[in-house]
């Protein structure tokens, strides 16, 4: 089968096998995954990649299984990229096998991959931005990546995302603790969600809290102040405000240029990470003292240059 055209006419079977491909170490593999990234670089998409973050429990699958579903309705086709963080020393996994987004799964205009992040800091690594440009070539017009929120990945995730939601829980009055400090610098909105039942109450606290304490703008020119709301995943309730506020999000940022603005600076981020990786970190601090990175980053922001081009001539 060739893959590139499969996954490019949609078969989820070979997409799957794609990002197989990609997160494969044998050195076998590794030739091919990367002439697979390299011809889907070259497919132009329009794919919108939205981060969801927060603590394990929170409700992160259940607000995917909402909020994909309505993607779905709205005519949209949606990959999910669950990022499991099983850990190196227990081998288990946060996410288990607890029957996730059922609905959302069987639905023919989706694709969820679960993917390990193999005990790597934050758990967002170089793999999971190829995957996402793979479910792109497939026709996916919305990527959801879901992280747990712990230690760095909130900050890796927000490298490869164009919206970062960040969902928590409704607090009661002295548990409000404030968010992780940063996080307001990174999320372009903070939800809560489980608004219902007896939850209802405290729901609405936490979130006038946070509405007042939240005013930083997560994008330059004060074009966008972190948005604050509540929801219920589970009664489906506020999911739809939600879109639009993200919708409300990429056009401003559309607007001012803000959107590509975005995605170069992370491939300036990613092309030091991938050298670092690729090539060791005393390459990559030589390559900086002569200048070197800093003249590929302006390549890259100046959009004269790739990620890949430029590791070739590494
Ligand atoms: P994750 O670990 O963040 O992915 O959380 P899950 O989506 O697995 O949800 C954890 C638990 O919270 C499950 O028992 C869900 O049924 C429940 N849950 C998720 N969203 C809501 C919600 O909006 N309201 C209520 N009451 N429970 C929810």
């Amino acid at each position: 089968m060739n893959l590139l055209s499969e996954i490019k006419k949609g078969n989820k079977t070979a997409l799957a096998k794609g990002i197989t491909l990609l997160e494969s170490s044998l050195e076998s593999d590794r030739k091919l995954a990367d002439n697979l990234i390299k011809e889907c670089l070259n497919h132009k998409s329009k794919a919108i990649r939205i981060g969801i973050t927060g603590t394990p429990g929170v409700g992160k699958s259940t607000f995917i299984e909402s909020f994909g579903n309505l993607l779905i309705n709205n005519g949209l086709k949606v990959a999910v990229l669950a990022i499991d963080p099983s850990s190196a020393e227990t081998k288990g996994s946060i996410l288990g096998d607890k029957s996730r987004m059922i609905k959302l799964s069987s639905n023919k205009n989706a694709f969820i991959r679960p993917s390990s992040n193999k005990g790597e800091l934050g758990g967002i690594n170089t793999k999971t931005r190829e995957s996402i440009i793979l479910c792109e070539t497939g026709g996916y017009d919305i990527i959801l990546i879901e992280t747990v929120g712990v230690g760095q990945s909130e900050i890796s995730i927000s490298n490869i995302t164009d919206f970062l939601l960040l969902l928590i829980l409704p607090e009661s009055g002295d548990e409000l603790q404030g968010i992780k400090r940063g996080i307001n610098e990174i999320a372009d909105a903070v939800i809560v969600n489980k608004s219902d039942g007896n939850n209802i109450e405290r729901a609405k606290k936490t979130y006038l809290h946070y509405k007042n304490s939240l005013t930083l703008s997560s994008i330059p020119n004060n074009l966008w102040e972190v948005r604050t709301g509540i929801c219920s995943a589970l009664n489906n309730t506020g999911i739809n405000e939600i879109w639009k506020m993200i919708q409300e999000y990429i056009r401003k940022s559309k607007e001012h240029d803000y959107f590509n603005e975005k995605r170069r600076k992370q491939d300036v981020f990613w092309l030091s990470e991938e050298i670092k990786r690729e090539y060791g970190y005393k390459k990559y601090e030589a390559l900086k003292k002569e200048g070197i990175i800093t003249k590929y980053n302006k390549q890259i922001l100046s959009n004269d240059s790739n990620i890949y081009d430029i590791l070739k001539l590494i």
